[in-house]
């Protein structure tokens, strides 16, 4: 069995959900369908999920959103009309829209998933009712009967374990099953959802659930590049990486994947492949537990901006026990996530991203250090971005940090701190955020060309 996800811009227009339905039918294997909420069908488009946050918002002030339920169920009609499909369905849409808004009971979290959540919903019952117009046995899964349980941490929601036995019952179902991607339920029995982008998720939490031997992720690129191809022109195609390569790239700025998708297939050991709905032919990305390097020690350069550095030094840290822990502690206490902390002996810089430093307020954080740890000093330097270069025995090769730092010197980029040694399968570079794009110039440069 093949779990496949399709992504939003595969499923903007009625002509994009016939390619899906197309690759959905040409192989019976693939059984177990997750299907984004209809995105941009060009540029300057607006997704169906911001129309429905729109339209939520609207509601909550004004107590109607008439327009923006009408563009949402404009996208959905344009949709039917396309694919040749009555207009029942799109009525059964408007009505379903029109339900959620009259739910509102002040519980303005709780509401905003709920309404996010109507793209993806509604997007599987009609491609699953479009299946069956072409003869073919297919269903709608609702999240709730198959059991996708969230925890209620909503619009950043995680999957509970049991979800994945519940789930594991869809394996024996005959036929097509589309199942919407983006959200669940909590134990209570609210609508809950992921983080944006978050189908990509319910794709992995799927795949892993039922065992399956494939998951295919089918979005509007060949492939996963070598390096952003907004920034270095006809980056190189990767065929073959392994997860930790694909995670660590992910982090940094690699948009093909939700950061947090390859969780459930890793630990299940299940392949994905990244695939393009519009050239179903090309070979894709495969993503797996191990792969045959070769001389590819590196695989990519990723790059991710908006962090600042917070530079703690106390003369004789090192001797002192608990340091680390107190300084985390008050980290922990603000509700501050901090991404990475090289340290030395008597300094340690722990790495957090601006906007979360913001939300906490830097002065009240540096003051807090200072009094508690009675260090000799704390910065916090800020705009920092960092460069990542990523892959798999890199460790064991001599000579790659070298290249690195003499690209970056070449290009004369100053290198704000350096991170190695933590991860076999990293190295990251912390630049000034207006050196970023020509630090990764220069990375790709020295390693692939
Ligand atoms: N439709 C949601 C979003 O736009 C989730 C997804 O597409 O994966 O974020």
């Amino acid at each position: 069995m093949k779990v496949a996800k399709f992504g939003g811009t595969s499923l903007a227009n009625g002509s994009q959900i016939r390619k899906v339905v197309d690759i959905i039918l040409s192989d019976p294997e693939r059984r177990l369908i997750v299907v984004s909420a209809p995105g941009k069908r060009f540029k300057d488009d607006i997704k169906v999920t911001d129309l429905l946050i729109a339209c939520a918002e609207k509601f909550i002030i004004d107590g109607k959103a008439d327009e923006e339920v009408g563009s949402v169920v404009a996208r959905y009609r344009e949709i039917a009309d396309d694919l040749g499909m009555s207009s029942d369905i799109v009525e059964k849409i408007e009505e379903d829209l029109k339900d959620r808004l009259k739910s509102y009971n002040g519980e303005r979290r709780l509401f905003l998933d709920l309404m996010k959540a109507a793209g993806e919903d509604n997007t599987a019952k009609l491609v699953a009712e479009y299946i069956k117009t072409l003869g073919r046995e297919a269903r709608y899964i609702n999240p709730k009967d198959a059991g996708l349980l969230l925890s209620s941490e909503y619009g950043n929601a995680h999957v509970l374990p049991q979800s994945f036995k519940n789930l594991r019952k869809l394996r024996d179902e005959s036929g097509i099953l589309i199942f919407p991607g983006f959200f669940g339920y909590t134990v209570d029995g609210n609508v809950a959802t992921f983080p944006r982008g978050g189908s990509d998720i319910t794709g992995s939490i799927l795949a892993a659930a039922v065992k399956a031997d494939i998951y295919e992720n089918f979005t509007d690129v060949d492939s996963v590049f070598a390096a952003n191809p907004n920034i270095v022109s006809n980056p190189r195609p990767i065929s073959e990486l392994t997860y930790r390569e694909m995670r660590e790239l992910s982090y940094a700025g690699f948009s093909v994947l939700h950061e947090e998708t390859l969780e459930p297939v890793f630990r299940a050991g299940i392949p994905v492949c990244i695939k393009n709905t519009n050239n179903p032919s090309s070979p894709g990305t495969k993503i797996t537990v191990s792969r045959t390097t070769g001389s590819d020690k590196v695989v990519g350069i990723a790059c991710d901006k908006g962090f600042c550095a917070i530079y703690v030094s106390k003369y004789l840290m090192n001797r002192e026990i608990g340091f680390g822990r107190r300084l985390f502690q008050i980290l922990e206490e603000e509700g501050l996530s901090y991404e990475h902390s090289p340290s030395s002996i008597d300094s340690i810089s722990v790495i957090v991203r601006e906007s979360d430093l913001d939300k906490v307020g830097e002065s009240k954080l540096v003051d807090r250090i200072i009094k508690g740890l009675a260090v000799d000093e704390v910065s916090v330097s800020r705009d920092l971005a960092l460069v990542h270069i990523v892959g798999e025995g890199m460790r064991n090769t001599i000579g790659i940090a070298k290249t690195a730092t003499a690209a970056l010197a070449d290009a004369n980029i100053n290198i704000e701190l350096i991170n190695q040694g933590a991860s076999e399968i990293s190295i990251i570079f912390g630049v000034k955020g207006a050196d970023a794009d020509r630090a990764v110039v220069a990375l790709y440069n020295a390693f692939f060309k």
